[in-house]
């Protein structure tokens, strides 16, 4: 069997941790299965980083954003094949170019055009033990590019594609994907399996124990997934297509994101074009908008738009949005960082009605107000206000029998 293994920055977030993966990666080649091991940086690394570089632009150059986040999965990767070789195997590291990870050139969140993996392949075939380093690639102008936070997972998945490999275990610190982030609701239970769609939504909606696109990919090319523990031998959960039993389930799980922030351009003209030009605008310099509400205000001629982007891209879009405000004459533009989104997921959604008016009750017996709603066929979100993000993924929870 062929197996691709990622490891995340707390599963090799220490020189013990590395021994300790080094220790797991030798078992697995001593099953008699060919491993191929895929790295995130150091836990807490890739923030540092970006944080230095704050220290000296507040908004640096993409480009050499993606140099400088680049090497903290070159440190993790070579220091673990050192590992390997010390437990008498042999190991080598990997840069997102050797391996021949072509992406294009949207630095900081690059999409993965196609993989070579010519070199792993050697390995392969010579007895040694490829580790990659996660999260990288490299663009055809040969820029190094990353692939957005959490784009380790989309090494594994990508890499695992490339070689047909049987089985992509990302090993993370809990034991597979929960009900609900298990680090905030104690009484969420370990799904056994989960299909590839809701792990997708949940992922988009904030699940951050995969990354969204890696999920994508997995589905995209039938990538066998499974989430599980590198501090435990548990199973953890297994990522696959749909069957008859799962949509048996109403809600599978719940979901949090604190990392969006709400722009309102307030009082723009009620006529053909406005969204469009905004909106264009703001997809041009390549953010991702999620929820978009836009009411008619009283006098029925003009209109408030308001939207939620990734926090990371809040500067940007406020920014755009101003220009695209004091262009149109709108009256202005507000800015509400402080907001969360919580999702409930299920592809039993499907056949069961009364789902989003059980979770808007819910949500008002706890007195806590939804500013914005949107739905899909097996999810329901509501923006609230981020104070009340833990007690309403608890009571969630608890509503749709999640603990049970
Ligand atoms: P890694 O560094 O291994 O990539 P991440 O921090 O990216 O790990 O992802 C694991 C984290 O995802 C967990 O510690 C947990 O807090 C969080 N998480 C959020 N939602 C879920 C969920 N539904 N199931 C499991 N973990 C979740
Ligand atoms: N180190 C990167 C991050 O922190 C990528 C990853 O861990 O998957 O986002
Ligand atoms: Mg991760």
């Amino acid at each position: 069997m062929l197996v691709v293994q990622k490891y995340g920055g707390t599963s090799v977030g220490s020189i013990e941790r590395i021994k300790a993966v080094a220790r797991r990666v030798v078992e697995t080649k001593r099953a008699g299965h060919d491993v191929v091991v895929v790295v995130s940086a150091m836990a807490g690394e890739t923030d540092k980083l970006i944080s230095m570089a704050q220290e000296i632009s507040e908004e640096p150059p993409e480009r050499e954003m993606d140099l400088l986040l680049s090497s903290g999965e070159r440190v993790s990767a070579a220091l673990l094949a050192m590992a390997i070789n010390e437990l008498g195997y042999r190991a080598m590291s990997f840069t997102g170019r050797q391996v021949g990870i072509i992406t294009d050139t949207s630095h900081t969140k690059a999409k993965i055009e196609r993989v070579t993996a010519e070199r792993v392949k050697d390995a392969l075939k010579e007895g040694v033990i490829p580790v990659v380093a996660g999260f990288q690639g490299i663009s055809e102008t040969s820029d190094v590019t990353t692939l957005g936070r959490g784009g380790s997972d989309l090494t594994a998945v990508a890499v695992a594609a490339a070689l047909g490999a049987d089985l992509c275990e990302i090993y993370t610190d809990v034991e597979g994907v929960f009900t609900a982030d298990p680090n905030i609701v104690p009484e969420a239970k370990k799904l056994e399996r989960i299909t590839y769609e809701e792990m997708l939504e949940m992922a988009s909606l904030g699940a951050k124990v995969l990354q969204t696109r890696s999920v994508e990919f997995a589905m995209k090319y039938n990538v066998p997934l499974v989430v599980r523990s590198s501090f435990t031998d548990r199973p953890g959960t297994l990522v696959i297509k749909e069957d008859r039993d799962m949509e048996k389930v109403m809600v599978s799980g719940v979901a949090h994101d604190k990392n969006q922030t709400k722009i309102t351009i307030l009082s723009v003209p009620d006529r053909p074009g406005i969204a469009a030009k905004l909106f264009r605008r703001i997809a041009d310099a390549n953010i991702v908008v999620d929820m978009i509400v836009q009411n008619i205000s009283s006098d029925g001629r003009s209109t408030d738009i308001s939207f939620t982007v990734p926090k990371a891209d809040r500067d940007k879009a406020v920014r755009i949005t101003e220009e695209v405000a004091s262009e149109l004459d709108a009256k202005g533009v507000s800015v509400d960082d402080n907001i969360a989104k919580v999702s409930i997921v299920g592809v039993g959604m499907k056949t069961h009605s009364g789902v989003a008016a059980k979770m808007f009750e819910t949500l008002a017996r706890e007195g806590i107000n939804i500013m914005m709603i949107s739905t899909s066929e097996i999810k329901v979100s509501c923006v609230i206000d981020v104070k009340y993000t833990e007690l309403a993924v608890r009571v969630l929870h608890e509503a749709f029998g999640l603990d049970r």
